[in-house]
Order: C-alpha cells, then structure tokens, then sequence
C-alpha cells in the first residue's frame, strides 16, 4: 500500500497537524488547537473526535480552569496503539515499535544477511514486529496485541517504485529485484504495509524530529551506500516513480574511473559510498572487511584512509553542489555511519561552498543528522501514522 501526502498548505490544521501539536504538548485542550490552527472550535471539535473514534487522540480528564466549566483535556494514548517500523540496512535490521506520536516504544537491531533473499529476511523482521507489539504491556493491556498494531512502515535499501512497493534494480541485494515487497507483507500482517527507499524514510523522521519548520531540505544517506531523500515544500518529494533524490548512479570524475554495480563507472556509488571505500582500500593493500573496518583507520588517522575519504567528500560535495544550485534548499544534512567521518564531511562542505551560487549558501545549514540510529524506523512511524490519520 502507498500514500500520496497532502501539499503542506492543505495539511494547515488538518488532522496530522491537530495529532502533532498534541503530541509535542504545544496543545492539551480544543481551544488550544482552535488557537493554534486558526479553526473555528466547531471544525476543530470535528476532527477531535475523528481521531477520538479512531483512538489516535484520548481525553484525560479535566485540565485547569480559566473560569466556568474546567476543559477536558487531549492526549495521544501512550498504551494501546502502535506502529511497527523496519528499517533494512545491508547487514543489520532496526526494527521498532512506535507510539502514534512517533516516539519509540520498543526498538532493537537484529544481523541481516541480505543475500538469503527476500521472503526470509522480511518473514523474519515482520516475526520480530509481531514479537514486540506482543511484549508490550501497554499494547497488551488495551485488548489483544495485534489489535494495537496500525501499520507496518518498511525502509529498503535499494530503489522502490512507489506506486506499488516493488523494488526495483537494487544494488549488493541478490535475490530482490522486482520483488513486490508490499504484496508479500500483505499477505503475512493484517495492517497497512508501506514500503519506501531507506534514504527517503532517514530524509522523512530526520525532518519531523529536527527540521519540520523548514520547507526545503536534503538529507543524504552515506553508509555502504549512497542515496539521498528530498523534502520539498514540507513534503516528501519522491517524483514520478519514487527515484527522487537516488544520486548513487550520478557521474564524478575519478581517474581512474572505478567500475558500479549498475554496470558503468564512475558512479558516485562507485567512488563515495562506504563499499567503494573498502574497496579501494583493499585494492591498495590493506586488509580491512568493512565500513567499520574502514571507519576505525579514518579515526585513527591512516594516511590511506584519510585521503579516500576526502576524495569521497568532494565526490559527494560536487554532486551536491548540483542539487543545491538546482534546488536551493534551507539545509543539507548527512546521515548514514560515513556522517561521522570529519575528512569526508570536511572535503563535502569546502566543494558545496566552492561550487555553489553564493545565493544558494548564504543561509544554507550544512549538518549532520542528529536523530541517531532511529531515524529510519522514525520515518517508517510517520509514513504510517500519516496514512492512519489520513485515513481517520
Ligand atoms: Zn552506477
């Protein structure tokens, strides 16, 4: 199953945006959200008690009174209603439980061997869901667990069409081209299955936790790949089919070109992402296995190292540059493990400043992601939660 968000100005009170104020406790009563929305207490009342009957909102009594009657006041349920959230990464899962304001309930990382294919891997992690919606007291005290389970959001990382959660032509996944992933989900949970690109989900939960007043902003994943996910006029931009924002097959300079997965060279993948690094580091000699491997001889300074990972940085910097001039978002910010890297992150902000129109940088916020590993299951939450209030 797939959603289309509403344009943000829409959304201006909606239903999502009543559930939100609640939620970060800017409101506790009606006139609160009247307030803050601008909506006559009539309307407000009407949506409030959609999202009563859909138990996504709660009344807790009465709150402190201003004179006259003392209002009841809101609450998102903290029991009850959960979303499960599975974030899929080349060799580990984050699989989760959300409430409906998008906190984590539950949250553990489980090793993934991407190569025993699909049916496997997300049988498994749909199990792990299952598991933890059922130890949950809270969830367990509302009624029978998978009563409180609302949706399940999945994060893969490979391209997705959105249209239909296929996923198609990814990289380093044997086994899982043209799988229907949402289909197969269907038929294993009894709730709504969202399927979307793991860089569009870390671009959706880093943007609701850390920058949901701005209306422009690219995050970019860089761990054993490299993606990136736009967020334009407050909303998840995913284009036509759902590629927005894959710049891994976009074309750097290096000499000489190192040979992609997708079967030309030169790719951004093939230069900046953490597999090329253990790549061309094994090519020079030195024996590391992975992108921890890699990550510690950075740390420590190795001369190899170090001037890989600055060569990434400007790759990553002059496809950025690009984006940044076409796009002119309000911040860039880098996720994924490679974002903790100084000489990768030091090299990418000196090419965007050195490639970029002055306009475009002068109020351009360059970060790193702060929202820690549960940025991705946070953005599965959301793209379910979304779809549930949207549906309410
Ligand atoms: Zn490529």
């Amino acid at each position: 199953m797939t959603i289309d968000e509403a344009p943000r100005d829409v959304l201006r009170g909606g239903p999502r945006e009543l559930l939100r104020w609640v939620a970060t406790g800017a409101a506790v009563s009606r006139a609160d959200l009247s307030r803050l929305s601008g909506l006559s207490p009539s309307t407000v009342s009407q949506r409030v008690e959609a999202l009563i009957s859909q138990g996504l909102l709660e009344e807790t009594g009465a709150g402190r009174s201003r004179g006259g009657r003392r209002p009841r006041q809101l609450a998102v349920p903290t029991g009850g209603a959960v979303v499960g959230a599975i974030d899929l990464g080349a060799h580990h899962a984050r699989v989760g439980t959300l409430d409906l304001s998008g906190r984590v309930v539950q949250a553990r990382t489980l090793p993934v061997r991407i190569e025993d294919g699909p049916e496997a891997v997300l049988g498994a992690l749909l199990a792990e869901v299952t598991t933890l919606v059922g130890g949950d007291p809270a969830a367990s005290a509302s009624g029978s667990p998978a009563d409180a389970l609302r949706g399940v959001g999945i994060g893969i990382p490979g391209p997705v069409q959105h249209s239909t959660g296929r996923i198609v032509s990814p990289s380093r996944m044997p086994g899982w081209n043209g799988f229907d992933v949402a289909s197969f989900c269907a038929g294993r949970i009894d709730v709504p299955v969202i399927v979307d690109n793991d860089a569009n989900l870390m671009a959706l939960g880093a943007h609701r936790t850390a920058h949901s007043e701005l209306d422009h902003a690219v995050y970019i994943k860089a761990g054993t790949g490299i993606g990136s996910g736009v967020i334009s006029s407050g909303r998840l931009h995913r284009g036509a089919q759902g590629s927005a924002g894959d710049i891994s097959h976009c074309r750097v300079v290096a000499d000489p070109a190192p040979p992609c997965t997708c079967g030309n060279a030169g790719c951004l993948e093939a230069v900046a992402s953490g597999a090329a690094l253990v790549t061309a580091l094994r090519e020079q000699g030195v024996p590391v296995s992975d992108l921890t491997g890699v990550i510690r001889l950075i740390d420590d300074g190795d001369r190899q190292a170090t001037a890989l990972a600055r060569q990434a940085g400007r790759a990553v910097g002059e496809i950025l540059a690009v984006v940044v001039n076409f796009f002119n978002p309000q911040v860039v910010a880098i996720g994924g493990r490679l974002a903790d890297c100084e000489p990768l992150l030091a090299s990418m902000r000196a090419t965007l400043y050195e490639r970029c129109l002055p306009l475009a940088t002068q109020t351009l916020l360059i970060e790193r992601v702060a929202a820690g590993q549960d940025v991705g299951i946070t953005g599965a939450a959301h793209l379910v939660i979304d779809h549930v209030v949207a549906a309410a």
